[in-house]
């Protein structure tokens, strides 16, 4: 179960950092480690490979991507970690219930990501968006924001008490989308509402946040998505056919 949660580091400064995120998953039997974009690695990999201690091993493994969107692409859940709350509001969980939501997921054979961001800005509002439930860990209100290997510690430290705890259910197994599938859902919404002349007061951007929210909170199994994306085609294939009135 375990080797089906990834942990994927955004944009990380430090690559010391990075080595001790390795370490910090190889001590709870996480393996699949993600680098989107890092600053100085692999240039500066002695450093990390020096932090990384006995999890070299690890660290070789890991793949290094141009963008969040990579590096989910297969994943059919997706959460993000915050140290404050945004002002777009998106479903907070605590640790355990993150380590409950993704053990339950990658027990029943789905590909699960957590996303942890940069020092010092943490993810962007575009990147939490591509999530459907953020986590913070509890912390003095005053100073919430943790070393980005201390949250990964944190959160794996959960996830490994989880799985060691959880037995396998005899619930129907429901399959859902990829983040691949919901961005291409996603692209076909946004260029349908274009096509048939949908208007908004609020800015897209906002609008498009709402609308992810909403279709991320319906998990959508893929006949589902599919007949959305009938409805939207069907849309498009009306609004060519109908002249536009003057
Ligand atoms: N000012 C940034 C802090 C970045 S700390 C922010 O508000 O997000 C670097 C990363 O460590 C964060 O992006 C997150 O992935 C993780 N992190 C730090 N503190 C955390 C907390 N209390 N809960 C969850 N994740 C945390």
């Amino acid at each position: 179960m375990l080797s089906r949660i990834r942990i994927v580091l955004v944009n990380t400064s430090h690559p010391g950092n990075i080595g001790a995120v390795a370490r910090a998953m190889k001590n709870m039997c996480l393996s699949d480690l993600v680098l989107v974009d890092p600053v100085r690695y692999p240039e500066e990999a002695e450093v990390a490979f020096s932090r990384a201690s006995g999890a070299q091993d690890l660290l070789s493994a890991s793949r290094k991507v141009a963008t969040v969107e990579e590096a989910i692409e297969e994943c059919h859940l997706v959460i993000g970690t915050s140290a404050r709350q945004r002002t777009v509001r998106w479903p907070v969980v605590d640790p355990h219930e993150c380590a409950l939501l993704a053990s339950e997921r990658a027990g029943s054979g789905s590909q699960v990501a957590i996303l942890f961001g940069r020092e010092r800005s943490g993810l962007t509002n575009e990147e939490l968006a591509l999530c459907h439930y953020l986590v913070q860990i509890p912390t003095n209100p005053d100073y919430s924001s943790l070393n980005v290997a201390m949250a990964v510690q944190v959160i794996a430290y959960e996830l490994m008490m989880v799985s060691q705890q959880s037995v396998s259910g005899t619930e129907a197994q429901r399959e859902s989308i990829t983040a691949g599938q919901f961005e291409g859902f996603i692209g076909h919404l946004e260029e349908t509402m274009e096509v048939i002349g949908f208007s908004d007061d609020r800015s897209s951007d906002k609008l498009m946040r709402r609308l992810r929210r909403l279709f991320l909170r319906a998990d959508m199994e893929p006949d589902e998505m599919n007949i959305l994306r009938g409805i939207l085609k069907a849309s498009q294939e009306h609004r060519v056919r109908t002249p536009r009135k003057p």
